[in-house]
């Protein structure tokens, strides 16, 4: 079987150039005389590559040097448990804006060290639209406030993140990081499971400002500590070493394709055309977030008739579009059109829905 256009939200499709670097050089890494699954990470040939990572990445989102990279185990999820015990005092507030799945899941990770406040939540609409900043509700005294880029359930995206005054903005931007221009310096923790946008699933990057590092935080063992993983160039044990890698060719692509407005173009086209096709249907398809708010990454849809819902998922696997069966908390379906989806992928798939709702409309 050819590969098909992998729709799936992650572990997502990889570009093909990746893919084929990566495995050009799973046997034999340079001349270090083996694979680099097999290598030390703290050999000069690892050391290189975990650095050019670095450096690839701080160019592709223009990260300025006040700002400190690391990438770690554990997903975005430990990221969440981890934010109070290195950001905040025991029992201090905490601020989360809650627009989907995923700021739940981070308040619920934060919620046994601090007092995790629910600032706005978007969950009585049944999470189609942003909580508007009018009505949060912030603590002055916060460590900080969460939001959540993009919702990768929902389908919900802010298109610009509301400021939140003093206290530091810590944003989960897994399933939209580097899928346009981003002004890090708006921000105090940028965080990012690499799974979507950014590479393999198994390593996760965490963008912090410096000075933030200085704070005391909560008593903690020292793997999770990112004031010692940065002393350690996130090595204080053994790294995810290749996920690292193919991280690194993910983003040296990213950066060779044009960078992060290239990206920014493309996308914007991907999720246009694939938008016009579910509102074109006459309600054969439908998405159910408010327009404004709609992401770019994750279109979650559902047809008319659930009962054509496996059908579809068959056919469409039959057309090569595989990966686009819905989260079970929504139901129905959802395209993920993260950087590595092409448009000509999104062209075939809105095809696909064209001739299935002429088949069984
Ligand atoms: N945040 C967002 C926005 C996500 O999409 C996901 C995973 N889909 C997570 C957090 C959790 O990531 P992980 O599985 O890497 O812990």
């Amino acid at each position: 079987m050819s590969r098909a256009y992998n729709f799936s939200p992650g572990p997502a499709m990889l570009p093909e150039p990746v893919l084929r670097q990566a495995q050009a050089t799973l046997l034999e890494y340079a001349d270090a005389g083996a694979s680099i699954l097999e290598i030390s990470h703290r050999g000069p040939e690892f050391l290189a590559v975990a650095r050019q990572a670095e450096a690839d990445l701080r160019t592709l989102l223009a990260i300025p040097d006040d700002y400190a990279v690391l990438f770690t185990a554990g997903g975005a999820t430990t990221v969440q448990a981890l934010l109070p015990l290195n950001f905040a005092a025991p029992g201090q507030p905490c601020d989360y804006v809650i627009s989907g799945h995923w700021g739940k899941t981070a308040l619920k990770q934060a919620a046994p060290c601090v007092d995790a406040r629910i600032a706005a939540s978007s969950e009585d609409g049944g999470f189609r639209d942003l909580p508007p900043r009018a009505q949060w509700r912030l603590s002055p005294e916060a460590a900080y406030v969460h939001v959540t880029a993009n919702e990768t359930i929902h389908g919900v995206e802010w298109r610009a993140i509301p400021e939140a005054g003093e206290v530091p903005l810590v944003a989960d931007f897994s399933s939209s990081i580097a899928s346009e221009p981003l002004d890090v310096t708006r921000f105090g923790v940028i965080y990012a499971g690499a799974q979507k946008n950014l590479g393999p699933v198994g390593i996760t990057v965490v963008i912090v400002r410096r000075d933030l590092l200085e704070r005391a935080g909560q008593a903690r063992a020292p793997i999770l500590d990112y004031r010692a993983q940065l002393a350690a160039e996130s090595m204080l044990n053994t790294p995810p070493s290749w996920n690292w890698y193919v991280l690194g060719l993910t983003v040296r692509w990213m950066l060779d394709e044009g960078g992060v407005a290239e990206f920014a173009r493309r996308n914007a086209r991907k999720a246009a055309l694939l938008y016009a096709a579910i509102d074109g249907s006459g309600g054969f398809y439908r998405n159910e977030v408010a327009p404004a708010a709609r992401s770019r990454m994750n279109v979650p849809f559902f047809l008319h008739d659930p009962a054509l819902d496996a059908l579809f998922l068959a056919e469409a696997k039959q057309a090569g579009l595989i990966g686009l069966k819905g989260h079970r908390v929504l139901g129905g379906m959802r395209a993920s059109l993260y950087n590595a989806m092409p448009e000509a992928g999104v062209q075939a798939l809105v095809e696909f829905m064209r001739e299935f709702q002429v088949r069984h409309g």
